[in-house]
């Protein structure tokens, strides 16, 4: 506690230090929360008294008795179900909605196909009417709507609650106020916090709450589609937006100016066009027309093939795969290479199409790195497959929306 600062503060303080323990454990007791953080029994079963009025803690019957054969003492666990989050992911072709508990678990999920470059009037739409559907799923339980989080592509100001650009969807237009006109759009009787952010972002967040970064404090997140490159950065525990929102875009690093391929972006060489299904199903196509043989080619001409199947075929051990996916990861290499050099993270995480080549292509990054730039420096930079599916951007949502509501709006 500062020196000056009301004894109210640090009940406030110590409440939460109990609480934020609380979330992480399953069953606790008085005396396990007390050795924890140092504070009196007497003090603690204050708290807990408290949070059980509130409804935030559970009273959960007697535990073991102690080595000493004393009572048996009684147990807690959080209350997961004391509120939800509804938590929104808009994809290039779908929007994804759920709520979740205060665990960041899904509870309920839906669905609904957009139309291609969909307009934001049918966006929003989408949006209202899943919301409100799972407003009403909640409304015979006793469980409070703590937030609302959507997820976007493209460029997003969080803070201002605004979509900068997205070039999936770009008849929506510059700088769309679209905080503004999702509350405009919900109706004031829903009145709780909103957020938005690049889906990248909360993605990163899902990792470390439900994914393989769990415990970092400084990692990245590369998320590879068909086309396109996003990734989310934390930074000392907490998500780096940048000056204007720009950092995580890393599919735009020029990676190869002279004879890269063309992005979409309008320049040559950028991350993501190196990587791109449009390259690498170019060149598999260029083997093929000279006589190369490969899983790729060996169903019907009508077969359209795709980045996965390359990815699927290299991790089976087709030749021309892996020679395709082993251009990819040198370009991989260049990119994740200098992010490593200009941040120096614990971990790099691969989210999207290429996880499907599986250890071939996993194995080629991690003996790469080491051979990056400063080759005599020992690299200590883990690097991982993500394990989790396309509901990491809700989830990621839903954790950062939680997080928010127990440090900042809760007042207990
Ligand atoms: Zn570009």
């Amino acid at each position: 506690m500062k020196k000056g600062e009301k004894p109210k503060n640090l009940k406030a303080h110590n409440t939460h230090t109990v609480l934020d323990l609380l979330r992480k454990s399953d069953m606790v007791t008085v005396a396990d929360v007390s050795d924890a953080i140092r504070l009196s029994k007497t003090t603690v079963k204050k708290i807990f008294d408290h949070l059980v009025a509130e409804g935030l803690l559970l009273s959960a019957g007697k535990g073991e008795s102690t080595d000493e054969g004393g009572k048996k003492p009684e147990q807690y666990r959080f209350n997961k179900n004391f509120g939800y989050v509804a938590s929104v992911h808009v994809t290039p072709d779908e929007v994804i909605s759920v709520t979740t508990d205060l665990d960041a678990d899904i509870d309920y999920k839906t669905k609904a196909a957009v139309s291609p470059g969909a307009d934001l009037d049918e966006i929003i739409g989408t949006i209202v009417r899943q919301i409100r559907e799972s407003i009403k799923r909640k409304a015979e339980s006793r469980e409070r709507l703590v937030g609302i989080v959507v997820a976007l592509p493209g460029l997003v100001d969080s803070a201002g609650g605004i979509s900068i650009y997205s070039p999936h969807y770009p008849r929506w237009g510059r700088d769309v106020p679209f905080i503004s006109i999702l509350r405009a759009a919900l109706g004031g009787d829903i009145d709780v916090p909103l957020f938005i952010d690049d889906v990248n972002r909360y993605q990163a967040i899902a990792e470390r709450e439900k994914g393989v970064a769990g415990g970092a404090r400084n990692y990245i997140v590369v998320d590879a589609l068909d086309e396109g490159i996003g990734s989310g950065v934390v930074l000392n525990g907490a998500l780096f937006q940048g000056n204007q929102s720009l950092c995580g875009e890393i599919g735009h690093m020029t990676l190869n100016p002279v004879d890269g391929a063309p992005c979409i972006c309008g320049h040559t060489g950028c991350f993501e066009a190196m990587v791109s299904a449009k390259r690498i199903l170019g060149l598999a196509n260029s083997a093929h027309a000279s006589g190369r043989a490969s899983v790729l080619f060996d169903g019907p001409p009508s077969r359209r093939i795709g980045l996965a199947d390359v990815c699927l075929g290299a991790a089976r051990g087709d030749p021309l795969c892996r020679e395709l996916v082993e251009d990819a990861a040198r370009w991989f290499l260049v990119g994740i290479g200098n992010i490593v050099m200009a941040l120096d993270p614990e971990l790099i995480v691969i989210q999207g199409q290429y996880v499907k080549a599986g250890d071939y292509f996993l194995s080629l990054l991690r003996d790469g790195i080491s051979h990056i730039g400063l080759p005599l420096v020992e690299k200590k930079v883990r690097i991982e497959y993500s394990i989790m599916g396309e509901d990491r951007g809700v989830i990621g949502g839903a954790a950062f929306t939680i997080a928010d509501f127990f440090e900042r709006r809760l007042h207990v």
